[in-house]
């Protein structure tokens, strides 16, 4: 699917329609201390095997793909919500 660069839709700050500049959403950088992280290091270390299966099947595909949108009048971001794409790019 090819998404345009720029969109036109509604701004929940303006409160109206406003262009808006399209993104792809990723996923931001794993924090070392949270609380799951932690966890799982903790899990980890000591004698003994990988205490989680590592996952190497799936039964999907498909990613979810979310298009972040920010408004070019107020920079508001909104994240679209996903859909089951194959690929996706912006044009
Ligand atoms: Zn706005």
């Amino acid at each position: 699917m090819k998404a345009p660069k720029i969109m036109k839709t509604y701004c929940a700050r303006c409160k109206m329609h406003k262009e808006h500049a399209v993104s792809l959403y990723k996923k931001g950088r794993e924090r070392a201390l949270s609380a799951g992280r932690r966890r799982y290091t903790r899990k980890e270390s000591g004698y003994g095997s990988q205490p989680k299966p590592i996952q190497k099947r799936f039964a999907k595909v498909t990613k979810k793909q979310s298009l972040r949108l920010k408004c070019n009048e107020c920079g508001h971001v909104t994240v679209r919500e996903g859909i089951r794409l194959k690929k996706i790019e912006v044009v």
